[in-house]
């Protein structure tokens, strides 16, 4: 059984098609640049060589007509016919509180899907434009939407709940929803698999590090809390993203220095962060190079990027009573030992091991996961 994965951005599609049974990557691929200058298709054929294409992909239409050209293509192809495709798995950023688990998308899912444009004006549409576009390049199949959000529903509203009046909650469903759940999710399971334990019976603190940062409180296999809130701005440190600040500094930000709402909006979420602090750059990699070479931004952007991870891991340990293990996923969290070295130097006050995982993330697989795991 083949299932296709399918992650949508505003200008981009990432693809992964996998053969479920062996949980065999069989092809991904990456469209960029859709409807603007420059635009290409990398598509990467497992056992083959990649292949880019640079040409004009005007719509989300053509891109994903253009990956299935690929996947099914005579030379570089993995398979012959679409018809070779069981099921589609979309990655859904934001389910709201309608969805705690993965769905068959039908007409009723789509419109819920819409109803949260606003609550994810960045990310929902794009998805929901894929799953249209798939659904009539490759009818007669089930398509499945598997969210970001989902597994975080089990967060209790001691913790996702505002200190706001109540009634904003009610109304307008301000909350913490939590995002980057599917990673979350599969490097949990992972861990119980390394660890020989039933995740049922797990601590877990699992740390996605990348671009955006993320990190989740796992108790016996539920998410019970998560450092992203009512968006990915709060938390960590990002790349680009400030995380938590006191809301105050935005009524300073808009009162006293007269910037505009969207202004700030693009303070908070492009040019804060690691980039903001260190003016380096907002990649790790940049970052702790110009540690090495001695600046001193480029340090204290490491070290508040240290800080707010610790306060967060701190606090999830107490929350959970104890903690098994603290597992580091993504860009950062898999390859910078001076990233998770740094963040553990600290625990030695618990008084008893805790082991440390590193755990590539795989969200398309977990995706194709659910996805299966649904219809068959
Ligand atoms: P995204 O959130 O966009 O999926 P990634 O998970 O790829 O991002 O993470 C990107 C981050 O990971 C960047 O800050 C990048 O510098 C960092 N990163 C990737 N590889 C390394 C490495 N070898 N050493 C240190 N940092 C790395």
């Amino acid at each position: 059984m083949n299932i296709l994965v399918i992650n949508s951005g505003s200008s981009s599609v990432k693809y992964k098609l996998f053969d479920v049974k062996n949980e065999k990557e069989l092809a991904r691929g990456i469209v960029e640049r859709i409807g603007l200058k420059g635009s290409n298709l990398l598509h990467r054929s497992s056992g083959k060589k990649a292949l880019k294409l640079s040409r004009k992909i005007p719509d989300h239409e053509k891109a994903i007509k253009l990956a299935l050209d690929f996947l099914t293509h005579k030379k570089h192809g993995v398979i012959k016919d679409i018809s070779e495709i069981g099921a589609v798995g979309h990655r859904v950023v934001h389910g709201g509180e309608k969805f705690s688990a993965s769905t068959v998308i039908t007409p009723r899912v789509i419109k819920v899907i819409r109803s949260y444009f606003k609550l994810a004006p960045l990310h929902n549409p794009p998805n929901l434009l894929a799953i249209r576009v798939a659904q009539k390049l490759l009818p007669g199949i089930k398509h499945v939407a598997v969210f970001d959000t989902a597994f975080h529903q089990t967060i209790p509203p001691g913790a996702y709940l505002y200190g706001l009046p109540y009634s904003f909650y009610e109304k307008d469903k301000i909350r913490k929803y939590g995002f980057h759940g599917t990673s979350h999710k599969y490097v949990a399971l992972k861990a119980a698999e390394i660890l020989r334990k039933p995740l049922k019976k797990l601590k877990l603190i699992t740390c996605h590090l990348g671009n955006g940062c993320s990190i989740t409180a796992v108790k016996n296999g539920k998410s019970i809390n998560t450092s992203m809130g009512f968006t990915p701005l709060e938390g960590l440190l990002m790349g680009t993203r400030s995380g938590d600040i006191d809301p105050a500094i935005i009524f300073y930000l808009a009162n006293k220095k007269n910037l505009s709402i969207s202004k700030i909006d693009d303070l908070l979420n492009k040019k804060s962060g690691l980039l903001g602090l260190s003016a380096v750059s907002g990649d790790m990699r940049d970052v702790y190079n110009a540690v090495k070479r001695g600046d001193r931004r480029a340090k204290l952007a490491f070290d508040v990027f240290i800080d707010r991870i610790q306060k967060y891991v701190g606090s999830y340990i107490v929350a959970m009573n104890g903690v098994d293990a603290i597992v580091f996923t993504a860009g950062i969290g898999q390859n910078h030992a001076p990233t998770r070295r740094a963040v553990c130097g600290k625990l030695s006050f618990l008084g008893k091991k805790v082991k440390v995982l590193v755990i590539p993330t795989n969200e398309e697989l977990m995706i194709a996961r659910e996805t299966h795991r649904l219809l068959f």
